[in-house]
């Protein structure tokens, strides 16, 4: 199985799966990125994927239809184009063979659906997680709040450290120069970010992460920290109870330059 982002916008990524044959993509802002991979290796496109609501995860699905050959999955609590099979925490969808279990992680919306496969065939697992989690972040908190959010990057952070972990944007180093600031002496986060520079250097995504990296790197995966949470609370935490921790980070990185 091949995992492939197809670079869209300027720093979006929509995600593909395909097996040579058949394909399905996750979030597909616009079309023809999409169309044109497909075209290119001749690939069926056998389902759509969409986490959440916003126009650069979902402005393509309708250009798409007339290429779909199966159906268009989403989030049952958000307003997603018309028509779409609903999905709940706890469901399941079988795409090209393989099964993904649908994890609710609201917070950046109130909506928001995480597709988490385990993994078979000796191959790594795979989360497509939109814009909850980024490599070295979190998404914005536009609908939720940081409770949601604590708990949505806590059912993440708990899946296989091996996960791929497919975000939906391409925000790694911002994110990791705001991390670094928070953890200035964290020696993994340090030889991630020279890893990281170089493959944009290179012209190539930073991503998948793993949750075992994000774990390591991601302060906010790392609010139980006391580094981080001694610099959440130089920024405006009034204790060092993890949702205020991350609360205070989500604003501190909202004004982080
Ligand atoms: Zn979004
Ligand atoms: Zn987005």
């Amino acid at each position: 199985m091949n995992l492939i982002a197809l670079p869209a916008f300027t720093d979006n990524y929509i995600w593909m799966l395909h097996d040579g044959h058949r394909a399905v993509i996750v979030d597909p802002g616009e079309s023809a990125p999409v169309i044109a991979a497909l075209d290119a290796q001749q690939l069926v496109l056998a389902a759509i994927l969409v986490t959440h609501h916003h126009a650069d995860h979902v402005g393509g699905v309708d250009a798409l239809r007339s290429r779909l050959q199966g159906p268009v999955y989403g989030p049952k609590r958000e307003r997603i184009p018309e028509p779409y099979e609903p999905l709940v925490d706890g469901d399941a969808v079988e795409v090209l063979g393989m099964r993904f279990e649908v994890i609710d992680v609201p917070g950046h919306t109130s909506g928001h659906i995480a597709y988490f496969h385990a993994g078979d065939r000796g191959e790594a697992p795979i989360l497509f997680c939109g814009d909850t989690l980024f490599s070295g972040g979190c998404g914005r908190l536009f609908e939720g709040t940081p409770a949601q959010m604590h708990r949505s990057l806590g059912r993440l952070a708990a899946l296989p450290g091996a996960t791929r972990v497919c975000c939906a944007h391409e925000y790694t180093l911002s994110n990791l120069k705001f991390a670094h600031a928070v953890e200035p002496a964290n020696a993994e986060l340090a030889a991630y970010t020279e890893w990281c520079r170089a493959q944009r250097a290179a012209g190539r995504p930073t991503l998948p992460s793993s949750i075992a990296r994000e774990r390591d790197i991601n302060p906010f995966l790392r609010c139980n920290e006391p580094a981080v949470a001694a610099s959440a609370q130089d920024h405006g935490a009034e204790s060092e109870e993890p949702v205020a921790v991350l609360a205070a980070l989500r604003q501190w990185k909202n004004e982080f330059r």
